[in-house]
């Protein structure tokens, strides 16, 4: 493909399933391995199956003791980015010690785990700030790439801070998040100059949310239109989705609890199957990069 097709980015988040499950209010489990040894390999075989580089956002907390996973993961030509220390929620409202640490600490373990400079941060649940951005500018970033442009998550933000914080008032909440801000890569400027940010991706003009999560719940052919009416612009596909959307919740003994989370009781074939379709299709008329990749050619925010 030349260097003029547009171009996709494929993000996968390395969240551990003691940290969704603390997501969802059980708090102070073990460091889980699982998606490591299970999930992680069956992301790097389809990967290389379709010949496309990814992203992995990692918990920097287990950058050490998956050193070696790191590094195979980098030297197969993917990028590895911090997806923040030990991933706290809600992550907007942690004190400036234990913000900057989040973001500093996890970026030099990250690098020192994988033998690569890490330049890419996404907040736990895409939640971030101005005072957020800043410190992850601070911190060497070159980009960030926790926003969802799309007022679609509006309702699963209230009530995942209701969760978490006890607040009942919406008004304690930044209620709109970037929900209506841009849906291309842009730099900001708001004291975190020269930081870029790469949207999750959304369709244009009704800001759809292309990402992999809703096709457990949206019809097949709803997702399939507004993907393919993403493919047709020229829009980046910053396409995201999640380790735990390649475990198999028999097979792989993965903690019971955790049976709730979209698509976990749905056999592995299945969201194999459905994940490897999307790739496909984006990798079919998109060029791949990572988000470095995209930086270093100079194609964000132009
Ligand atoms: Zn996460």
């Amino acid at each position: 493909m030349s260097r003029s097709t547009p171009y996709a980015v494929f993000s996968c988040d390395l969240d551990t399933v003691d940290r969704h499950l603390q997501g969802y209010g059980f708090d102070n489990l073990p460091p889980c391995d699982l998606i490591y040894r299970t999930a992680v390999p069956r992301l790097l075989e389809l990967l290389d199956e379709i010949e496309a580089p990814g992203v992995v956002f990692v918990i920097a907390r287990d950058a050490e003791p998956q050193r070696a996973l790191l590094r195979q993961i980098s030297a197969a030509g993917h990028e590895v980015a911090s997806h923040s220390l030990t991933h706290p929620q809600p992550f907007r409202t942690l004190g400036d010690a234990e913000l900057e640490r989040e973001v500093v600490e996890s970026r030099t373990r990250l690098s020192d785990a994988s033998g690569t400079d890490v330049v890419g941060f996404r907040a736990p649940a895409w939640d971030i700030d101005d005072r957020v951005l800043k410190q992850v500018k601070r911190a060497g970033y070159h980009y960030d790439a926790s926003v969802f442009p799309t007022p679609a998550l509006i309702s699963s933000r209230i009530s995942a801070y209701r969760r978490s914080t006890g607040m009942h008032s919406i008004f304690a909440m930044d209620l709109f998040g970037h929900a209506f801000s841009p849906t291309r890569p842009y730099h900001w400027h708001n004291g975190a100059e020269g930081l870029t940010e790469f949207p999750i991706a959304v369709t244009r003009w009704l800001r759809f949310p292309v990402y992999h999560t809703l096709t457990y719940f949206v019809p097949r052919f709803l997702f399939q239109r507004a993907l393919r009416r993403m493919l047709r612009s020229t829009m980046p596909v910053c396409y995201e989705f999640h380790a735990a959307d390649l475990l198999d919740f028999g097979a792989d003994g993965v903690d019971a609890r955790f049976a709730r989370h979209p698509g976990m009781r749905l056999p592995l074939r299945e969201k194999l199957a459905n994940l490897r379709a999307i790739l496909s299709t984006i990798a079919g008329e998109r060029r791949c990069v990572t988000y470095r990749q995209a930086l270093s050619e100079g194609l964000a925010g132009a």
